[in-house]
């Protein structure tokens, strides 16, 4: 298990243990959409807004 840190607000992230770049998560305590931008170190960012809709 690996962990991560929202940008947003500092959360720490549960990252199963064999995530790839480009996985999205959602951070548990401010609901953003976070893109994992590296592994190695583990590092979060907002995730782009402008992929296709997600069923809305
Ligand atoms: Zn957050």
């Amino acid at each position: 298990m690996l962990t991560g840190l929202c940008p947003l607000c500092d959360a720490r992230i549960q990252l199963e243990a064999d995530v790839l770049p480009g996985e999205l998560v959602e951070c548990p305590e401010c609901a953003m959409e976070l893109e994992v931008v590296s592994t190695h170190p583990i590092r979060l960012a907002e995730a782009p807004q402008e992929e296709e809709d997600w069923g809305e």
